[in-house]
């Protein structure tokens, strides 16, 4: 059985990540979609809040909502998965993609990455330009799903309350 791991923050989640998740599922027998801990920024939406997106919104049979505060590659190594899914919008990914993927590799390597090119639509979009968006109170319905929509914009403004 083929298995894959689509880490990530999800921060909140885009239409992006839904892009990238949706066609990964296909090219795999299991897909593990990962919300990950980032060590370096404080996070606008709880962990348990970020799995229940994605699963409100994920319908794929062969897709599964987890979590970790450990590394991406030890969680693959646990669940048998030897194939890391990224995405990769432009330019400015590239660098930290490339890295991620040798300190990846230098880990495990066993470990190999499949890069995926969003959908053209969502070349520019990321999780902090929805946070923007919602801070100077903009529609932000062409990026994210409509029935996780309120429940992003209501963390997001929460989060600026607490700042
Ligand atoms: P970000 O916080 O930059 O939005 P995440 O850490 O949640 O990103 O991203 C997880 C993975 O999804 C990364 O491989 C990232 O490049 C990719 N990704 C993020 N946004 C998009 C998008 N709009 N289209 C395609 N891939 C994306």
């Amino acid at each position: 059985m083929r298995k894959a791991v689509y880490a990530g923050s999800f921060d909140p989640l885009s239409n992006g990540h839904i892009d990238i998740m949706e066609r990964a599922a296909k090219l795999v027998d299991k897909l593990y979609v990962l919300v990950t801990v980032n060590i370096d920024k404080h996070s606008t939406f709880t962990i348990e809040e970020r799995v229940n997106m994605i699963k409100k919104v994920i319908k794929a049979d062969n897709i599964e909502v987890a979590w970790t505060d450990d590394l991406v590659v030890k969680f693959a190594e646990e669940k048998g998965a030897t194939t890391l899914i990224r995405g990769l919008r432009n330019i400015k990914d590239f660098e930290s993609e490339i890295a991620l993927y040798h300190f990846n590799r230098n880990i495990d390597n066993r470990i190999e990455t499949i890069v995926l090119f969003p959908t053209y639509l969502y070349t520019y979009l990321s999780s902090s330009a929805i946070r923007e968006l919602v801070y100077y109170d903009q529609d932000i319905s062409p990026y994210v799903p409509k029935i996780i929509k309120e429940e992003i914009v209501k963390g997001i403004k929460r989060s600026l309350k607490q700042a």
